[in-house]
């Protein structure tokens, strides 16, 4: 076997695991994990309706653009939003009404996930076949009202 032999398995990613009490928690770690972000990072958010995926993603798009929070929207019915007054391109999808990896290719969104922005998916797990190694995975979970677990995977 070469020296090689065993690394083209991915390796196992970090976990870290969040709680938070607010949604204003959630913004605060989205603000926090914003400033580890650079060109090309992936994030993909998974969790149901409710759990907080916009509302992580409207803390990096602030930090990063500077955009007040209540000027940020889920692109529910564009699939996209993009954000580039700060110094790094935010690229923000929401692809809950998105059918198939194949419609994504066709609308030329891959373009933006190997693009000079930062890439935070909604709804990931409609483009999950495509999602290269090194994204970084966010799964919000409802732990009561104001609750959230937080499962971070970089
Ligand atoms: P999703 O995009 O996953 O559907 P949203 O971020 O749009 O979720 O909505 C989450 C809702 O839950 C918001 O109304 C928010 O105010 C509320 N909420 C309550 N507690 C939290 C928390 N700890 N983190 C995030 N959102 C929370
Ligand atoms: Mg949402």
């Amino acid at each position: 076997m070469g020296r090689g032999a065993g690394i083209s398995k991915p390796f196992p990613k970090i976990q870290q695991i969040i709680e938070t009490s607010s949604a204003e928690e959630t913004l605060a770690f989205g603000r926090y994990l914003a400033s580890s972000l650079k060109s090309g990072s992936l994030v993909a958010l998974f969790g149901d309706l409710g759990a907080g995926k916009t509302t992580l993603i409207k803390g990096i798009v602030s930090e990063i653009s500077k955009i007040h929070t209540e000027e940020i929207c889920s692109p529910t019915f564009s699939y996209l939003n993009i954000y580039e007054e700060g110094q790094i391109p935010v690229y923000h999808f929401d692809l809950y009404r998105l059918n198939s990896v194949e419609e994504f290719l066709d609308l030329g969104f891959d373009e933006f996930l190997f693009g000079e922005g930062i890439a935070c998916l909604e709804w990931s797990e409609r483009i999950a076949s495509i999602l290269p190694s090194y994204t970084q995975n966010i799964t919000l979970t409802y732990d009561g009202a104001d609750k959230r677990r937080i499962l971070y995977e970089f």
